[in-house]
């Protein structure tokens, strides 16, 4: 279980996440939604230690994420983050490859269980083919399937993504959501598409000038009332067959 508790990140006087608290249980699909510039992306990088928050703590499974090392964090978490801008020419098998040197020892190379963790890793998010082509030379969609691939070879329970699907398609999208929830890992992802976060999280958490706005299933939170006041958009709410559609008006 992850629990974040009161984390306030501040940057030059500007509070960007304030007194955050949140919880994900095991196996649980948690969303982070909320307008750009929400704190979403400055949340994810506090709990997975890009950021140091000024206060609160992160506990995973009662122990502090905050004491463990980098190394002892990417045995239990995988990340998928916004910024994929490496700058070195790696191929996609290697990318997905470093998903596994938190299981391995310096310098020890990848042997053949690895190397068949990769091409499944690859086969899952339906980029096999791209095994030996150069990172860089991806679209922005592939880039981040192989990044989610990467972090399925990374083989934790837990997996925190930021905006996963912002480069992809609707079928795209769609596979990689279902795919992340039949993992039965657990998930925290921030999410931009209110449609995808009712249809596939458990719960969600909005976020609004740094702060909670609102938490709770998706239908108790995903409402024309939140809308309207946090995107400033008039939307129509249906539910059929227990599904929420959603329609943005002028
Ligand atoms: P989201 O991911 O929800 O779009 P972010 O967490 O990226 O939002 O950003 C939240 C707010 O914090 C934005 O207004 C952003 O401009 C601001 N921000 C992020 N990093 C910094 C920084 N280093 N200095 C000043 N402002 C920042
Ligand atoms: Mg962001």
């Amino acid at each position: 279980m992850l629990s974040v508790k009161n984390l306030t990140y501040t940057v030059r006087y500007k509070t960007l996440i304030q007194n955050i608290s949140l919880e994900v249980k095991d196996g649980e699909f948690v969303g982070i939604i909320g307008p750009n510039g929400s704190g979403k992306s400055t949340l994810l990088k506090n709990i997975y230690k890009i950021l140091k928050p000024d206060s609160g703590e992160v506990f995973l499974d009662g122990k502090s994420l905050l004491q463990m090392s980098n190394r002892q964090m990417a045995q239990k978490i995988a990340v998928v983050s916004q910024e994929n801008n490496t700058n070195f020419d790696f191929t996609v098998s290697e990318v997905v490859q470093m998903g596994r040197y938190p299981k391995k020892k310096l310098m020890e190379s990848a042997n053949e269980e690895d190397q068949a963790i990769v091409r499944e890793s690859l086969k899952m998010v339906d980029m096999e083919e791209f095994f030996d082509r150069s990172f860089l030379s991806l679209s922005g969609g592939e880039k981040q399937r192989v990044l989610i691939a990467r972090a399925l070879a990374q083989q934790t329970d837990m997996v925190i993504l930021d905006e996963p699907t912002n480069h992809l398609d609707i079928g795209s999208q769609m596979k990689t959501l279902q795919l992340l929830k039949k993992s039965g890992k657990t998930v925290l992802t921030a999410l931009h598409d209110l449609t995808f976060a009712s249809k596939f999280c458990d719960r969600v958490y909005v976020l609004y000038q740094g702060k909670v706005y609102a938490h709770g299933n998706p239908e108790e939170v995903i409402k024309k009332e939140m809308i309207k006041k946090l995107y400033d958009v008039n939307a129509e709410l249906f539910e059929r067959n227990g599904k929420l559609y959603i329609d943005y008006l002028e």
